[in-house]
């Protein structure tokens, strides 16, 4: 197997369709490799979602749930024949060999498919509806890759909060069970999640995101900030839910990050909507912000709708870009040690390209998903859990020195002793949450600042006495005492 063209006898170009320049991409590279008279075989997600585009009539075609039978098509491919596979099937098989980009990270798809339909989204006609695989098989996989010295599992899916809801199960269940079969060096990153489905899950993803062993750090995609846009994407949560989710896991997973998506000029984004949006982000200012300007995509529902005018897209897009490049998140760090897992090298291409040596770095992460940049290049540490003193911060990224090169053996509690300590939170916060809830609906029945004036002209005063005749009797009392003095007059005489 070979990574460039020209030696390649058979390109195999995956693809993804969730954006123009994606899909873009994906048909430069298909057109190079025909220029060059190559068998390429088209897989992924544009071929599946549009298997009638020119671009892929003659070359063979593997689906997403086909994939598996990827040496078979390639083998009919170099005899000249060509194979379209595409019928939706069952999940692919999970245990595939592989070989992975980066030897360090192993990437565990738990699903595929999702629960949405949002009216600008191309993946859900390519992916279908969610299909989860299940835990042990899950686990299967991640133990292998533990066993094989992979140190970072992500377990990733369109929508992690979605997880096992076809097959009885949820994304927690799963965490746990991971969880039990890693080593004291690994970690687990969660993929990105909508807020609707693992808003359920609230209370317990936060004891999952507090473990030592998974990154305090949640891709939770908003996309706006107006429930307007909301509606007319058919995302089917609203900004509240959006921020009720963050502020729990803000308030319970000590320093917790977002990330989150956010596209910009929606057909039916007013200004006001849009301002929305830059509120929230100055309320939240995330170190991580994806800006999408809207394009619509062929063949969705927000395709058929008016486009705002290119100009007011862009603009919007350049004001949000502004926005999230005004501030810092990282300061704070400076000084501090932190635990990082040590899973990347890169070179400066900046620098290379400057003219400059393109020096050459370690990359890890904190535990809440701060990239650092460690310089001296022991590639030792490399797969390592080490502890770094941080020297230097910056928008993106932090810099560090390593002052212990052995954290990995920390000591972790049992799953058990975790699982334990959430029945605890989950407790306080359902007392707390009823709490909220009673507040809510007394001050929607009785607003504050109406409650006194109306407790006291609500009341019905007199209404326990009411029915004693106070009259009558002090009527009857009053004529014995005159009946009783007219006869000690009439006595004394
Ligand atoms: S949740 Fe929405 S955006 Fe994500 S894949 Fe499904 S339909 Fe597309």
């Amino acid at each position: 197997m070979v990574d460039k063209f020209d030696p390649a006898d058979i390109v195999v170009l995956n693809s993804c369709t969730v954006k123009n320049p994606s899909q873009e991409a994906f048909a430069t590279l298909l057109r190079r490799a025909q220029a060059q008279k190559k068998t390429v075989v088209a897989a992924g997600c544009v071929p599946q979602a549009e298997p009638t585009l020119a671009d892929v009539k003659d070359c063979s075609v593997v689906g997403v749930t086909n994939i598996s039978r990827i040496c078979e098509v390639v083998g009919e491919s170099l005899k000249g024949h060509i194979v379209k596979l595409l019928e939706h099937k069952e999940l692919p098989q999970l245990c595939l060999p592989k070989i992975r980009k980066n030897k360090h990270v192993e990437i565990v798809p738990m699903s595929t498919g999702c629960l949405g339909q949002c009216t600008f989204c191309k993946t859900r006609q390519a992916r279908g509806t969610l299909m989860s695989y299940d835990i042990a098989t899950i686990v299967q996989r991640v133990k292998q890759a533990v066993e094989e010295g992979v140190t970072e599992i992500w377990l990733t899916s369109e929508d992690s909060g979605t997880y096992g809801r076809d097959i009885g199960h949820t994304l927690p269940e799963l965490c746990w069970e991971v969880l039990g079969v890693l080593r004291p060096h690994n970690v687990i990153k969660i993929g990105m999640t909508n807020p609707p489905f693992i808003l359920e899950h609230m209370e317990e993803m936060a004891a999952i995101l507090r473990h030592p062993q998974v990154y305090s750090h949640m891709h939770i995609p908003v996309q706006s900030g107006s429930n307007a846009v909301l509606d007319s994407m058919a995302r089917e949560y609203t900004v509240e839910d959006f921020v009720l989710l963050c502020d729990y896991l803000a308030e319970n997973v000590a320093g917790v990050t977002f990330a989150t998506d956010i596209i910009c000029g929606f057909p039916t984004e007013t200004e006001e909507d849009f301002d929305k949006t830059l509120d929230l982000v100055k309320k939240y200012k995330f170190p991580s912000l994806f800006i999408s300007q809207f394009y619509p995509r062929p063949g969705t529902v927000a395709a058929d709708m008016k486009k705002l005018d290119t100009k007011v897209v862009k603009s919007r897009s350049t004001e949000l870009t502004k926005l999230f490049e005004s501030y810092r998140t990282y300061d704070s760090l400076l000084g501090t040690e932190q635990r990082v897992w040590v899973t990347d090298i890169e070179t400066n291409k900046k620098n290379a390209e400057a003219g400059g040596k393109g020096e050459t770095a370690l990359v890890g992460h904190t535990k809440f998903y701060v990239k650092v940049i460690i310089r001296e290049v022991d590639p030792g540490l490399l797969g390592r859990c080490v502890k770094v003193k941080i020297t230097e911060v910056q928008k993106w990224h932090v810099v560090g020195v390593v002052t212990d090169r052995n954290v990995s053996s920390e000591v972790v509690q049992p799953v058990s002793h975790y699982k334990r300590e959430f029945q605890k939170t989950k407790v306080n916060f359902r007392a707390r949450e009823r709490l909220h809830k009673l507040k809510a609906e007394l001050a929607a029945k009785c607003p504050v600042g109406k409650r006194k004036r109306s407790a006291v002209s609500e009341r019905p005063r007199g209404h326990a006495i009411s029915n004693i005749p106070w009259m009558e009797i002090a009527y009857v009392a009053g004529t014995v005492l005159v009946l009783l003095g007219i006869l000690m007059v009439f006595l004394g005489k």
